[in-house]
C-alpha cells in the first residue's frame, strides 16, 4: 500500500533530508534531525502527495489517507504520553505547511490545536498555570478562526478582528500590554472570540479535537492556492504541481513561564556572512512573537545569562548541523522548562554578500568544494554586489546637518532612497508610475509581498533581524532597516512621526541596510565596492574584502565554464567595463548605435535621403572617419580579443526625424527644402517595418553602405595592428534568411579586406558570419554554414519571428499571458527552449554538420539570462554575449550550467554515497 504519512521522534524517523520533495523541506529536515538523535518534538508528515489528492477530491481529505492520519496520532499519542482529546492530560499539536521549497510565512500555521473547553482544565491541571492555558486557549482559537475559518481581514487597512476584540478588552480594563491580561479575562476572550466566529460564519467553534485536526490539516493543504502564495511562487518559479506537506507535532511551549523561550538562529551570520552564531529569543514567548516581529528580540549571546544550559546546548547542535548540512542553517528552537527542543532546521536564506561569503569561507574551511561553493550562489544574487552605495561625502553632510532620523536594524545591506509609502498596494502603484518608494510599515506580512517587491527599500518600525520584513528583503536582495522603534506610524493619516518631525506620504527618505540608518530627504547613491575597484579603479583591491571574495568566485566560476563570454558593447568604454567585468570579447557591436554619435547623425542622414548612388557616396565618406575611429577605439581596448561588429540593421526611417520642426531644422541645415524630407520619410514609411527593409537587405540594396563599414573596420584594425596591437574581427550579416543573400554582403566583405590589406600593408585574419534570427536562417543552417564561418543567435528577432510576436507591441498580452502560464515566463527574457530552442538546436546540429568549426554564439538579451545560458550551454554553444554589467552573472551562470549538468551531478552519486555512509 502506497505510504502517505511519515513519523519521526524518539531518535527515529520513517524520511530523512533527501526526501523534501515528498515530504517538504521542514517535514524532510524535521525527520533528519530526529534521526541524528536533536531533541525534537515526535510528529507526523503528510507527504506533498496528500496536497494533490487534497485538490483532485474536491478538497477534502481521502479516507485511505485520514485512516493513515489517525494510525499515527495513535503512535504520537504513545510517544507523548498523553491523549488526543483526554480532559485530563491532553496532547496538544501544531499543524504547520511545509513546501518543497521554503516559503517562508506564505501558508497557514495552527499552534495549540486540541485544546477546547475540557481539555483546557486538563492543561491547567498539569501546569497549574490558568493563565498560561488560557492564553494558549485564545491563540488557539483566534489561529484557528483567522486561518481555517476565515475571518482574517481581507482589506489592507482592515485589522484582525480578534486583536480588535483583544483592544476592545484592554480598553475596558484600562491596561496597555497583552501581558497585563489575567487568566479570566483571558478566559472571557475566548468566549468573546467564539462569539465573534458564531456571528460571523453561524457556526459554533468545533471542540472535537479530531473535527479540528481535520479543518487544520485541509486549510493548509488549500492555503498553497492562496492569493500570497501563488504570488510568491510566481516570483521564485515554485511550480504549482509542487504541493505543501502538512506537518503535525507535538506542541511545546515557550511561553510556560520565566524558565521557557523560544528563538530562531543561524550557525552564520545570515546578513554578512560571518562566521558567528547569530540568532535572536524572547523568554517566555511562542515561535510567532519572535518572527512576526511584534516584539523585539534579544540577541542569543544574551541567552547565555537566561539560560546557561540550553546556550551550551544549543551552541554543540549549532556545530553538529554546521558539520552534517556543511551549509548555513537557519534554526528554531523552543525552551520548555529548561529542555531544549528543535523546532526546524532549514537551508537559511541570506544576502548575496552572506551567501558569497559563506561559500568561499566554507571551502576555506574544507568543509565544501569550490564546486558545491559554485552551485550554492545564484547568478542574479551577483547584482546585489554589483549595487549603489551612498556617496560618503553627501551622507555625512546630511548626518551633520541633522538629518539622521533614527538607527533600527540593519536587516538587508545597500542604500536605498526613495518616497515614503504606507502599504503594500500603494508601493507597487507608486512603482509602477516609475517612482522609486521605500515601503514603510510598523512590521511587514506576507500580504506585503508584492509591495516590498516593488520598493527599494523597506523600513520597518518594529520586529528583529529574523522579521519577516528581514527575511523576505534579504532574498529579495531589497535594501531593509528594521525594527526601527523610534517610528511612529500612522496608517490611516499616511504619516509617521520620528523624534519630533513629522514626514508625510511621499516625502524623501534614505535608508542604509548596512548601518540601520534612516536619514530625512534623497541621498545620492555610489557605485558598489566592486564598481569601484573593476570600473571607477578608484578603491585598492586589497582595501575591498567584499571585491576579494567575489574576485575569488569569478575565478572558480571560471575554471568550471566551458562557456566563453563575451559582451554586447559598442563604445570604448562600455568595452573597457565589460574587460573588466571579465568579457572575452564582443559578441555584437551594434553599428547603428554608432551613429546616433556626435556628429554622425548628420552624414547619415544625408546618405539616407540620397537621391543617387553619388550622393550617397559622398555622405558615406563623411561618415567612414567616424565609423574608423569608433573601431579603433574598440579595438584598442579589446586589445586582440574577438570583436564581432555587425552591419547595419534597422529599418533607415529610424534614423529621420518624425516630427515637423525636426524636418524643417535638418532641411534648414541640409540646405533642401522641408518638403523633400517630409516627401523622403513618408517614403521610408512602413506598415510592418521589422519585417521590412532592414537587415542584410539594406546592405544588397545599398552594398556601398556594407562597403564603407567593411572599410571603416578593416581599416581601424589595420592602424590598430600598425600599433602594434592585436585584432580579431569579425563582420557579422543580420537578418540572414538564404545563403545567398550572406553570399552577396561576404563578398563585399571579403574584397574590401583583401583591398584594404594590401593598401595598408598589413595582414589580419578576420571572419565573416551571419546572425540566425529569423526561422528560415535557424532551417537552412546548414547551407549558410557553407558562407559563415560563425552564427550568433539573435533571440530577440529570433523570438519574435518564431512567435509571430512583435517584441515592440508585446507589453500589452505578454505579461497577462506570463500570468495565465500560457509561456512560464516572458519569452523575450528567459528562452523559450520548447519553440525557439528547438530552432536553434536545429541551427546548431546543421550548421556544424555542413562545418564543424564553426563558432556559435547568442547575442540576443537572453545572452545574460541564467536560465537561458544553460541552455545555450546544453545546445553546445561556444559563448554567450551579454551586457558589460551582467558579465560576471553570466560568468557564474555559465559555471553552473557546467557543474549542474555534468553527468554525475545528474545522477547524483555524491548524495547517494552520503547517504549510504551516515549513520542513523
Ligand atoms: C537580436 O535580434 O537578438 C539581436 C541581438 O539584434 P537586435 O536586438 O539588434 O535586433
Ligand atoms: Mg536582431
Amino acid at each position: 500500500m502506497k505510504k502517505y504519512v511519515y513519523f519521526f521522534g524518539g531518535g527515529a524517523a520513517e524520511g530523512d533530508m533527501t526526501m523534501k520533495n515528498l515530504l517538504g523541506g521542514k517535514g524532510a529536515n524535521l525527520a533528519e534531525m530526529a534521526g541524528i538523535g536533536l531533541p525534537v518534538p515526535p510528529g507526523f508528515t503528510v507527504s506533498t502527495e496528500v496536497c494533490d489528492l487534497y485538490y483532485k477530491s474536491r478538497k477534502t481529505i481521502p479516507a485511505g489517507v485520514k485512516a493513515e492520519i489517525e494510525k499515527n496520532l495513535k503512535k504520537l499519542e504513545k510517544a507523548a504520553g498523553q491523549g488526543f482529546g483526554d480532559p485530563k492530560d491532553p496532547l496538544l499539536v501544531s499543524i504547520r505547511s511545509g513546501a518543497r521549497a521554503s516559503m517562508p510565512g506564505m501558508m497557514d500555521t495552527i499552534l495549540n490545536l486540541g485544546l477546547n473547553e475540557k481539555t483546557v482544565a486538563g492543561l491547567i491541571a498539569k501546569t497549574s498555570n490558568p493563565r498560561f492555558a488560557y492564553d494558549c486557549y485564545r491563540r488557539f482559537v483566534q489561529m484557528y478562526g483567522d486561518v481555517v475559518l476565515g475571518l482574517k481581514p481581507v482589506n489592507k487597512d482592515d485589522i484582525d478582528p480578534f486583536e480588535a476584540i483583544i483592544e476592545q478588552k484592554k480598553h475596558e480594563m484600562g491596561i496597555e500590554s497583552d501581558t497585563d491580561l489575567s487568566a479570566d479575562d483571558l478566559k472571557d476572550l475566548v468566549a468573546r472570540f467564539k462569539a465573534a466566529i458564531k456571528n460571523k460564519t453561524g457556526h459554533d467553534f468545533p471542540e472535537d479535537p479530531m473535527k479540528q485536526l481535520w479543518g487544520a490539516i485541509g486549510s493548509v493543504f488549500g492555503s498553497w492556492m492562496n492569493e500570497r502564495a501563488i504570488a510568491y511562487r510566481k516570483l521564485y518559479d515554485i511550480p504549482e504541481s509542487w504541493g505543501t506537506a502538512v506537518n503535525v507535532q507535538l506542541m511545546v511551549f515557550g511561553n510556560m513561564g520565566r524558565d521557557s523561550g523560544t528563538g530562531v538562529a543561524f550557525n552564520r551570520d545570515a546578513a554578512t556572512g560571518a562566521d558567528t552564531f547569530y540568532g535572536e529569543y524572547l523568554m517566555n514567548a511562542q515561535g510567532e512573537d519572535v518572527v512576526a516581529g511584534i516584539r523585539t528580540p534579544l540577541p542569543i549571546a544574551d541567552l547565555k545569562k537566561d539560560d546557561p544550559k540550553a546556550h551550551a546546548q544549543l551552541e554543540k547542535i549549532r556545530h553538529i548541523l554546521e558539520k552534517h548540512y556543511a551549509d548555513m542553517m537557519d534554526i528554531e528552537f523552543t525552551i520548555q522548562q529548561g529542555k531544549l527542543y528543535m523546532l526546524q532546521c532549514r537551508v537559511g536564506k541570506r544576502t548575496a554578500f552572506a551567501a558569497i561569503k559563506i561559500a568561499v569561507d566554507m571551502v576555506d574551511e574544507k568543509l565544501i568544494s569550490e564546486k558545491e561553493a559554485l552551485k550554492r550562489i545564484e547568478p542574479d544574487q551577483l547584482n546585489q554586489l554589483l549595487r549603489p552605495i551612498f556617496d560618503p561625502a553627501e551622507k555625512d553632510a546630511a548626518i551633520k546637518g541633522g538629518r539622521l532620523l533614527a538607527k533600527g536594524l540593519n536587516a538587508g545591506p545597500g542604500a536605498a532612497t526613495g518616497r515614503l509609502v504606507f502599504n503594500s498596494v500603494d508601493a507597487e502603484a507608486w512603482a509602477k508610475r516609475g517612482e522609486k518608494v521605500i515601503l514603510t510599515r510598523i512590521e511587514t506580512s506576507p500580504e506585503d509581498i508584492k509591495g516590498m517587491n516593488a520598493a527599494e527599500g523597506i523600513l520597518t518600525a518594529r520586529g528583529g533581524m529574523t522579521s519577516h520584513a528581514a527575511l523576505v528583503a534579504r532574498q529579495m536582495g531589497r535594501v531593509c532597516v528594521a525594527g526601527c522603534s523610534e517610528l511612529a506610524i500612522d496608517y490611516g493619516r499616511h504619516v509617521m512621526t520620528v523624534n519630533g518631525k513629522t514626514l508625510k506620504e511621499g516625502d524623501w527618505i534614505s535608508i542604509d541596510g548596512t548601518t540601520g540608518q534612516v536619514i530625512e530627504g534623497k541621498i545620492q547613491t555610489k557605485p558598489s565596492e566592486v564598481l569601484q575597484v573593476l570600473i571607477e579603479k578608484s578603491l585598492d583591491p586589497k582595501k575591498a574584502p567584499v571585491y576579494q571574495t567575489f574576485a575569488k568566485v569569478m575565478a572558480w566560476a571560471d575554471a568550471h565554464r566551458t562557456l566563453r563570454i563575451r559582451t554586447n558593447a559598442d563604445q570604448p568604454d562600455q568595452s573597457a567595463n565589460a574587460v573588466a567585468f571579465g568579457a572575452e570579447g564582443i559578441g555584437l557591436c551594434r553599428t547603428e548605435h554608432m551613429f546616433f554619435g556626435e556628429g554622425k547623425i548628420g552624414p547619415m542622414r544625408e546618405m539616407i535621403l540620397a537621391d543617387t548612388l553619388e550622393q550617397r557616396k559622398i555622405a558615406l565618406a563623411k561618415l567612414l572617419p567616424l565609423q574608423r575611429k569608433d573601431f579603433a577605439g574598440i579595438f584598442e581596448v579589446m586589445a586582440g580579443r574577438p570583436v564581432t561588429i555587425r552591419t547595419i540593421d534597422p529599418p533607415l526611417h529610424e534614423f529621420l526625424p518624425h516630427e515637423e520642426k525636426d524636418q524643417r531644422a535638418l532641411a534648414a541645415e541640409m540646405g533642401i527644402s522641408y518638403e523633400k524630407i517630409k516627401e523622403r520619410v513618408a517614403s521610408l514609411h512602413e506598415f510592418n517595418p521589422m519585417l521590412g527593409f532592414r537587415g542584410c537587405r539594406l546592405g544588397i540594396i545599398y552594398p556601398e553602405i556594407t562597403e564603407m563599414q567593411a572599410r571603416a573596420v578593416f581599416e581601424a584594425a589595420a592602424a590598430t595592428k600598425k600599433k602594434g596591437i592585436d585584432v580579431g574581427p569579425e563582420v557579422m550579416i543580420p537578418l540572414v534568411g538564404h545563403v545567398k543573400e550572406l553570399a552577396h554582403q561576404e563578398k563585399l566583405v571579403r574584397q574590401t579586406a583583401e583591398a584594404v590589406m594590401k593598401e595598408q600593408g598589413v595582414t589580419f585574419k578576420y571572419l565573416v558570419g551571419t546572425m540566425i534570427e529569423i526561422p528560415r536562417g535557424a532551417i537552412t543552417a546548414d547551407e549558410i554554414a557553407s558562407v559563415a564561418e560563425f552564427f550568433s543567435f539573435g533571440t530577440n528577432d529570433l523570438t519574435q519571428t518564431t512567435l509571430g510576436v512583435s517584441r515592440d507591441d508585446a507589453g500589452r498580452f505578454l505579461r497577462p499571458y506570463v500570468d495565465k502560464e500560457i509561456y512560464a515566463k516572458d519569452p523575450f527574457e528567459v528562452i523559450d527552449r520548447d519553440g525557439v530552442g528547438q530552432l536553434m538546436r536545429m541551427a546548431v546540429e546543421r550548421g556544424r554538420k555542413t562545418r564543424p568549426g564553426i563558432k556559435l554564439g547568442i547575442c540576443g538579451e537572453h545572452g545574460g539570462d541564467p536560465s537561458s545560458i544553460e541552455f545555450c550551454h546544453l545546445i553546445g554553444l561556444n559563448y554567450v554575449s551579454c551586457s558589460p554589467f551582467r558579465v560576471p552573472i553570466a560568468r557564474l551562470a555559465a559555471a553552473r550550467a557546467a557543474l549542474l549538468n555534468a553527468p554525475e551531478t545528474k545522477t547524483s552519486k555524491a548524495a547517494k554515497s552520503k547517504k549510504a555512509g551516515r549513520k542513523r
